[in-house]
């Protein structure tokens, strides 16, 4: 069986929802698919899940969504009546949403209506059973699945008919509704290819497949045929958007292959995404965006060991969660995303790191970008300094380089402003 999984481009208008029925009725084992909600129709459209968000933080503000909520509903009636849907349930479904938005339900009830209304409208369309994923995916408080969901779907799913899910939510063990990150419905696929024991866990959407660069900046950048778990988790991470990097977690002791396809343009083979492939080669490489650095030093800051552990937990206390440290003898650099803190919270850190871990230096650092190059065996080939080099050639000055943590990847801390001027030039070093 192939469990598929239509993102937010493949399923963001009437036109696109058609061209997934054509995918589906050309391969009758495609038996499950996950879709997300409405996504953008072009670069200037919004994605129906960023005006869900935007409707609870007007409820938060003591504001009522009502015409926010009106771009929405016009919305998901507009696909239902292209698709010739009744539109009297839908209608009704909208109103009570609405009603449930305002009366404060919160963020992840709101956002996950998205793909709620988005699976059910499919469901019609297609004729295939609907699945709430309320009662079959359980998501823990730290965002992991609940391995009891895999019977749970399991049994849902058995009856020998074909579903629909809706991707991104579940509920917690108390049956709240729970989301997982954002792009989370290719974490749902992972889940439901799992419970089922899929042969292949198929994901479409807007592009043919994993690139071995940003295509938007890269213009000879090419699909990357086969990757392993390992690799597409790292590029995902570092920036190539288009699988979700937990979404490789369920999937890792099943062994179930993953093929990243285009909605747009069928025929194309995509990504084959297998749990290992033997082969010592370079995949990619890409760069994570938007990141800031802290860097505190004074003598002996580590000489007590309990240091590195109170330091972390103010760290968190502020609400920031570092992606990357660098550790020296007094001193220690921490990465992480700038959205994470405001200039006033980290003006407040700063003070507080100094007069607590009384520090003699405290640096924070914005606009930092981290490029990095992923592929198999990467410590067995000289490529991670052939880009060191010809990064500092090109006078590209690098804040640090992190190799040895990781089998397939090595990263190099850069500005954010020379970040496409370096992909550029470790692209052309690495791979032309
Ligand atoms: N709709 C959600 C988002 O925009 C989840 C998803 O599409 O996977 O993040």
């Amino acid at each position: 069986m192939t469990v598929a999984k239509f993102g937010g481009s493949s399923v963001a208008s009437a036109a696109q929802i058609k061209k997934v029925k054509d995918i589906l009725d050309s391969d009758k084992n495609r038996k499950i698919i996950i879709v997300s909600a409405p996504g953008k129709r072009d670069k200037d459209d919004e994605k129906i899940t960023d005006m869900l968000y935007k409707c609870n933080a007007l409820v938060q503000k003591g504001q009522s969504c009502k015409s926010e909520f009106a771009k929405i509903q016009e919305r998901f009636i507009a696909i239902a009546q292209e698709l010739s849907l009744d539109i009297k349930s839908l209608s009704l479904e909208l109103d009570e949403i609405r009603y449930q938005i305002d009366a404060g339900k919160g963020a992840d009830f709101t956002a996950s209506r998205g793909e709620y209304l988005s699976a059910y409208l499919i469901s019609q369309y297609l004729g295939w059973e609907f699945v709430d994923a309320k009662d079959a995916v359980i998501i823990n408080d730290d965002g992991t699945v609940n391995p009891f969901s895999y019977d749970r779907i399991r049994m849902m799913t058995s009856g020998g008919g074909r579903y629909v899910f809706p991707g991104f939510y579940g509920a917690d063990k108390s049956g709240i509704i729970k989301t997982f990150s954002r792009g989370g419905s290719d974490i749902t696929g992972s889940v439901v290819s799992r419970s089922v024991n899929a042969d292949m866990y198929e994901n479409w959407t807007d592009v043919s497949g994993m690139y071995s660069s940003d295509p938007r900046i890269i213009k000879d950048a090419k699909v990357i045929d086969v990757l392993t778990y390992e690799e597409a988790r790292e590029l995902s991470d570092l920036g190539a958007s288009v699988f979700h990097e937990e979404a490789i977690a369920p999937l890792i002791d099943v062994e179930i292959p993953v093929n990243i396809r285009n909605t747009n343009s069928s025929d194309d083979f995509g990504t084959l995404i297998v749990p290992a492939t033997g082969e010592k080669k370079l995949a990619g490489v890409s760069v994570k965006h938007n990141l800031s650095s802290i860097e505190v030093r004074r003598l002996m800051l580590f000489k007590q060991h309990t240091t590195r552990h109170q330091l972390m937990t103010h760290l968190h206390l502020f609400g920031i969660r570092p992606c990357y440290s660098i550790y020296g003898i007094d001193s220690v650099v921490w990465f992480f995303n700038s959205a994470d803190a405001s200039d006033g919270i980290l003006e407040a850190m700063c003070e507080r790191l100094k007069s607590q871990f009384s520090l003699d230096y405290v640096k924070v650092e914005r606009n930092i970008a981290i490029l990095g190059i992923v592929g198999s065996n990467l410590m067995d080939t000289a490529d991670y300094l052939k880009a060191a080099f010809a990064l500092e050639n090109n006078n590209i000055k690098l804040s640090f380089m992190n190799y040895g943590a990781s089998d397939v990847s090595v990263t190099y801390g850069i500005k954010e402003e020379e970040s496409n001027r370096a992909l550029e030039i470790v692209y052309d070093t690495l791979f032309r």
